[in-house]
């Protein structure tokens, strides 16, 4: 029995019985008399079958005339029935569906109807990445309105059908070729960070970035009937991605956002164009196999900031989304529209002297030391209570940092990793210590993964954020003065902080003054980001628009849907 069906038969039911539609203030249809049997189906004969089996069950005997349902009670606070209990017509209704719906083995609806290819088919060579088709479009107006349509027939999927959706981005990039290929690939095309630690960062997005479990709902019933609220797609969304961090934004903005309902309209920086595409391409083969709407994952042939300007000013785009620096941050947040800026972080990480400090030295190393401190979260500079300072250091030494004390050699690296304007010198950032060290006349070999600098607050190498595996040390006189250094040092971007302590009083204080979208305590900063700590995993991580680590849930609007004195069960 389909839809049409059930329709037909309901209107035929009350055409006889009880309310007529006339009398209804909700203009409903007109009763239809009994309907001509549809084209053969196997529904049509056995709806009249079900009809005729409730009327003679019941006994039912139409009523006619103009009867509502309910009527204003008495106090104005309640409503009472206007005809008693027995109310044939709702017996006769709900007799009906319920017998529908017994008769409906029919397949459910899992998933769409497919739209696409058949067979999944993620073998794509490095040149047909390059190429239009499979989510890549020639123009940023042919991308957002493919990924409209595509967003208007994903509202009729079943929540079951996002979620085998969403599986399947994870399963895509699960696979361990795969994560070898586009971890190496990103580390080539942009020449930051290196291959094995991307991997870490890919996998972690594919498996721990939430899905559709993610969108909870909020009821409350009462007197007045039942009302949810619950998170509901935004439409189509321009997301914009870094280099620092090209597939796994993309793996993981992909998750969230068709999660939400949505459908994602890429923005990737122009260096990582290759491996963007060949992910956005990849997605969209898995989701063509899995039946779902084609194009909800979509991106330009050649990204650009122009493409980027008219994606922003696109009117089909509803939401923004931007992961990078504070120009992009700051350009989605004045365009009008929703928006969600990741901007940029300077991760203080504090040691103090209660602190177990070869344990923070390691996890300092680590942290500082990830893909070569490209991430966001990244320690980027040490504030060490000076009592400490000098086993950290030489405890630090023995985990892989090389520590510089020649000032000759500080100004050499100053030369090369500083640019005119004061900042990173875009040809050093993600390069390896080695890399970084070999440039000054220093041969080091693969096992010194850090440079350890001791330096005044003032130093640029302290003040700015280089994402490069260059560490400042700076010693303060107490534990209170550097935590009031290390609030000074993340220039309010509230973004990650780290403290290593075992003083409670002082971890919560820090907590407190810093404000950070992430505080890790006694770990490497990656546990924030659900690496070795608790929690699921973002590669957009939300600070100056307040989404925080953000998820399915950050990418959708909160809606009210209210049902008027029903469903009340209390
Ligand atoms: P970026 O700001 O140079 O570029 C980010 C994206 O914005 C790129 O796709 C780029 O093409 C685009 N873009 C930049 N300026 C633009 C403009 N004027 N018009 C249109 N598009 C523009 O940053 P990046 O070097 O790619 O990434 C590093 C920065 O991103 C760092 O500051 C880092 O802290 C930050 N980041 C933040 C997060 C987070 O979750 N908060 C995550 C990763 C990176």
């Amino acid at each position: 029995m389909n839809d049409q069906q059930i329709t037909d038969a309901v209107a035929q039911l009350l055409g006889g019985h009880g309310a007529s539609p006339a009398a209804s203030p909700v203009a409903a249809p007109a009763p239809t008399p009994a309907p001509a049997a549809p084209p053969a189906t196997t529904g049509a004969s056995s709806v009249e079958d079900l009809i005729a089996k409730i009327l003679a069950e019941g006994g039912a005997k139409p009523e006619t005339g103009a009867c509502p349902d309910y009527v204003p009670g008495s106090k104005r606070c309640c409503w009472q029935r206007a005809r008693g209990d027995n109310d044939p017509t709702d017996n006769l209704v709900s007799k009906l569906l319920a017998g529908a719906m017994a008769q409906s083995a029919a397949p459910k609806r899992g998933v769409c109807p497919v739209t696409g290819r058949s067979a999944p088919d993620t073998s794509i060579t490095d040149e047909e990445a390059l190429t239009l088709g499979d989510g890549v479009f020639e123009t940023m107006d042919e991308a957002i309105e493919a990924a409209e349509e595509a967003q208007r027939q994903y509202l009729f999927c079943s929540m079951a059908a996002r979620h085998q959706f969403v599986e399947g981005i994870r399963e895509v990039f699960l696979n361990e070729a795969t994560l070898e290929r586009i971890s190496r690939m990103a580390a080539d095309l942009t020449g930051m960070g290196n291959t094995a630690h991307k991997i870490i960062k890919n996998r972690v997005a594919a498996q721990k970035s939430p899905g559709v479990e993610d969108l909870t709902t909020d009821a409350c019933s009462g007197d007045g009937g039942l009302t949810l609220v619950e998170y509901s797609p935004y439409g189509v969304i321009g997301a914009i991605t870094p280099t620092t961090n090209p597939t796994e934004t993309i793996i993981c903005n992909s998750i969230g956002m068709l999660a939400a309902g949505n459908a994602a309209v890429f923005s990737p920086h122009p260096r990582a164009k290759q491996v963007s595409l060949l992910a956005i391409k990849m997605i969209n083969r898995k989701l063509a196999s899995l039946g779902a709407p084609a194009n909800l994952v979509v991106t330009v042939l050649a990204p650009s900031i122009e493409n980027t300007n008219a994606m922003m000013k696109h009117p089909k785009v509803r939401m923004l989304v931007a992961t990078g620096g504070p120009g992009i941050v700051r350009t989605v947040m004045s365009t009008g529209k929703k928006a969600i800026g990741a901007g940029a972080g300077n991760p203080p990480v504090v040691v103090d002297e209660t602190a177990d400090i070869e344990k923070a030295a390691q996890d300092i190393v680590n942290g500082s030391s990830f893909d070569n401190n490209l991430p966001c979260i990244a320690e980027k500079e040490i504030v060490a209570v000076e009592q400490i300072a000098d086993y950290l250091i030489s405890c630090m030494r023995k985990c892989g940092a090389y520590f510089v004390e020649d000032p000759a050699i500080v100004k050499k690296l100053e030369a090369l990793v500083i640019n005119e304007k004061g900042g990173p010198q875009t040809s050093c950032v993600g390069k390896s210590a080695r890399y970084l060290l070999d440039k000054v006349g220093i041969t080091v070999g693969d096992d010194i993964k850090l440079i350890l600098i001791d330096l005044p607050k003032e130093h640029v190498f302290v003040q700015e954020e280089l994402m490069m595996p260059i560490l400042p040390l700076v010693r303060s006189p107490s534990v209170d003065d550097a935590i009031d250094l290390a609030v000074e040092l993340e220039h309010g971007n509230r973004h990650t902080a780290i403290m290593h302590s075992t003083n409670v009083r002082k971890l919560t204080k820090m907590a407190k003054l810093i404000q950070t979208t992430i505080f890790v305590k006694n770990g490497p900063s990656y546990a924030g980001i659900g690496v070795g700590g608790e929690g699921h995993t973002t590669f957009t991580i939300a600070g100056p628009t307040g989404e925080g680590l953000t998820s399915a849930k950050s990418f959708a609007r909160l809606r009210r849907c209210v049902m008027v004195e029903a469903l009340n069960v209390r």
